[in-house]
């Protein structure tokens, strides 16, 4: 069976943090379908074509990679993918706390898909979009924190 992952998030926009995740979990893997959530109470800053665009030439001579969006559960969209994996960064306690929830909750929706973690490299614990979005909004120089295709 191949192993299929599923790494959703609202990538708004996708940062150096995201992308170290990614490039660790192409050994693991067969296949990682970065899934952008559409979540219709959240306001983005950079539309979803956009944020697409990047992920995209960020990871275009990586096969194993592809980006695709989606709407409701995670687990419905994994079902849908035949993914038996979400994965998912953690870089402090509070997404541990976060994470534990939810990862708990989608393993009893759906006993067959595990969540799998990894722990964010030091140097990007800091990194998150909502600060990377504060530091843009407010005329700052963010491009330490993102991939050079994030052109803004
Ligand atoms: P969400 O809106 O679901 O929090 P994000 O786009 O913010 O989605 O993040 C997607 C995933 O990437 C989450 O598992 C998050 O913990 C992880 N992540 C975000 N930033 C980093 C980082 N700097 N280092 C490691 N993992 C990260």
């Amino acid at each position: 069976m191949k192993r299929i992952v599923v790494f959703p998030g609202s990538f708004d926009p996708i940062t150096l943090g995201h992308v170290s995740i990614v490039k660790r979990a192409i050994p693991l893997f067969d296949k990682i379908i970065i899934s952008i959530g559409i979540n219709s109470e959240k306001k983005n800053m950079f539309a979803l074509e956009k944020r697409i665009l990047w992920i995209e030439q960020i990871f275009k001579s990586e096969p194993k990679i592809v980006v695709e969006s989606y709407s409701g559960l995670t687990i419905d969209f994994c079902k849908k993918k035949e993914a038996n994996y979400i994965l998912r960064g953690l870089r402090t306690s509070a997404d541990f706390e976060f994470e534990r929830g939810i990862g708990q909750v989608n393993k009893k929706l759906a006993e067959d898909i595990e969540t799998i973690f990894l722990l964010a490299e030091p140097q990007y614990t800091p990194i998150s979009s909502s600060i990377i979005r504060d530091v843009i909004r407010n005329g700052g120089d963010a491009s330490s924190m993102i991939p050079k295709e994030v052109v803004l």
